[in-house]
């Protein structure tokens, strides 16, 4: 039966496939694809771990049968008997046979995939005795889960584009994946993607848009009403999601669909169009970037530099790929160097390392999680909590700046104390390779204004860095203390409130009286409905997913900003929330 489920649109553009649905267990679950000679050691791996459960079971069983505890132990003993019984039932590892050999899922996924169809199935059952099992049997898969896998990380993979159900394209629906989880996606085998939570500017969505791929969040229970392997069309401009759709439906968004690839075939040809405003104004087009190697790519899309690289994704879920906890300096200068020379001479803004709130370096269990992580030990915080790690990172950067033009930025400053112990430690940075004799080469500084203390302080930022970046996602966050992150509040997440663009607009103005360039490098920059707001209130530097750079030149070329001003002061002026052209 077709149904639709309703989220938050992420990416533009509709995807359709079948659904590879990460069910959600309370042990943490390695997803990834297999080879065929892994196999017969992936089942093996379940067996074993069931034998391991099975004789525990058994012990403790034995244990009880003491008649000293017999009697006592009644209940328990009737537990273990189910438990055993579970077990030992060849419907459940046929099952996860069936999901190992069939589609080469790892072992632990293939039995959490398993245990939501047997789950299923006792939902259904009339039998109320029957249908109170299920509790025993997410108990007895989360005890072979656990044997099998101690406590290996959440890692999902899916790089090899020849898995699926018989070639059929594939879409994930998940009840929640990390931004780093999203990243192991980038060349993988999900043409779109579904989350139940997350908000229109969590980094999961970020990268999701950063790929291009349609997606969309927040779309609450999508992972428990979807079922695997059902159809499914992801309509990432609604943010709809239609499971199970008819053939007319299918054939709708089929269309829908080859019109998108054709809008954007002919938005290509705006690539080499320079990039100037009806009335002459030139607007600077940078490209947000999260790979070193995609540097090279954002060129493609018409870039004219990197205007926010977010360098956090070096530093996320290594210890799950078996690295060291954080990136050494050299491996930091490889990759910067890397992002560098794809650049032939173009610009390279280098964000320093954005961890916390929903970027942890590492996946955390939900005790390890803070109860504020948005307000919490966070980016620039966080680096100045580790100088040793900092400094490792300036040290890298500088280094790289040697091979072409770096620049330097700083996210979620707000206070003075903060800016002059970061600029100290730059210098230190220096005396330290210059101690070492490495070369290393200028660096123009700037800083992320994304707390409204740094907006409502702009002389003092002004008066330390060469340019500043407004990073809208974190500006609206904290400006109307609404969670980016959080869906159920996401219709609140509102970027034309008038307060966030006063705090825009006050940062543009007061970087254009003292000549300093002020960028956005925040989602707002990337969406074209805001284009012409933004080029109405000034602001002549953009920085975006390189997927989202042509639409918006295509708005900056059919614009003339001295229609527009007039405009913009008018939205600047209402208590509500601006109405866009
Ligand atoms: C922002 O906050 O707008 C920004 C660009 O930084 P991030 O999204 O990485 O927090
Ligand atoms: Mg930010």
């Amino acid at each position: 039966m077709t149904f639709v489920v309703r989220g938050l649109a992420v990416t533009q553009g509709v995807a359709i496939g079948r659904a590879v649905v990460v069910a959600s267990s309370r042990v943490d679950v390695a997803h990834y694809f297999i080879e065929s000679a892994q196999v017969n050691d992936e089942i093996r791996r379940v067996k074993l771990a069931r034998d391991a459960v099975t004789q525990e079971l058994q012990r403790l069983q034995q244990g009880l049968n003491q008649p000293s505890k017999k009697e006592t132990h009644g209940e328990l003993h009737a537990m273990l008997d189910v438990h055993l019984m579970l077990l030992q039932d060849e419907a459940l590892i046929e099952g996860v046979k069936h999901w190992i050999r069939d589609r080469l899922y790892n072992a632990d996924w293939a039995l959490t995939t398993q245990l939501e169809i047997v789950v299923r199935q006792f939902d259904e059952m009339d039998d109320e005795y029957l249908r109170e099992r299920k509790a025993d049997l997410e108990q007895v898969v989360e005890k072979i889960l656990r044997v099998m896998q101690g406590h290996t990380p959440v890692v999902i993979h899916g790089s090899d584009s020849k898995r699926g159900s018989n070639d059929a394209p594939l879409v994930l629906v998940a009840h929640d994946l990390s931004p780093a989880d999203m990243l192991q996606f980038r060349h993988g085998v999900f043409r779109g993607f579904v989350t139940d939570v997350g908000g229109k500017t969590s980094h999961t969505a970020i990268v999701a848009r950063s790929m291009g791929i349609p997606a969309v969040v927040g779309a609450r229970s999508a992972s428990h009403l979807i079922r695997q392997d059902d159809w499914v069309i992801i309509d990432g401009d609604a943010g709809v999601v239609i499971a199970s759709p008819s053939p007319i439906i299918l054939e709708e968004y089929g269309y829908k669909q080859r019109q998108g690839q054709l809008e954007r075939s002919r938005l290509s040809r705006l690539r080499y169009t320079p990039s100037v405003t009806l009335d002459g104004q030139r607007v600077t087009l940078m490209a947000n970037i999260e790979q070193p190697e995609d540097a090279g790519l954002a060129l493609e899309s018409g870039a004219v530099g990197i205007g926010l690289f977010r360098s956090e994704f070096l530093f996320m879920g290594r210890q799950a790929k078996g690295l060291s906890p954080l990136p050494s300096e050299e491996e930091q200068f490889v990759a910067y160097r890397q992002a560098v020379e794809g650049l032939n001479g173009l610009p390279l803004t280098i964000r320093t390392v954005d961890i916390g709130a929903d970027k942890p370096l590492e996946r955390q269990s939900k005790e390890e999680q803070h109860l504020n992580p948005a307000l919490g030990l966070r980016a620039i915080r966080w680096s100045l909590s580790e100088p040793a790690m900092f400094l490792t990172q300036l040290r890298a950067i500088l280094r790289a700046a040697a091979l072409g033009k770096v620049r330097l930025l700083i996210p979620m400053l707000s206070s003075a104390f903060e800016i002059t112990q970061t600029l100290a430690l730059v210098k230190k940075a220096q005396k330290q390779l210059d101690a070492l004799g490495a070369v290393y080469g200028p660096v123009e500084m700037g800083a992320m204004i994304e707390v409204p203390a740094a907006a409502l302080s702009l002389p003092l930022f002004l008066k330390y860095f060469d340019f500043l970046s407004i990073g809208t996602n974190d500006l609206i966050q904290y400006t109307l203390a609404i969670d980016r992150a959080d869906e159920t509040v996401a219709e609140f997440y509102d970027p034309l409130h008038p307060a966030v663009l006063q705090l825009i607009r006050a940062t543009i103005l007061a970087g254009q009286a003292v000549g300093k360039e002020v960028s956005v490098c925040g989602e707002m920059a990337g969406d074209a409905t805001m284009t012409r707001l933004l080029l109405g209130m000034g602001l002549r530097s953009f920085s975006m997913h390189p997927a989202q750079l042509l639409a918006v030149k295509q708005e900056v070329i059919r614009s003339d900003t001295s229609l527009l001003d007039p405009w913009a002061n008018e939205v600047l002026a209402s208590d509500y929330p601006a109405k866009l052209l």
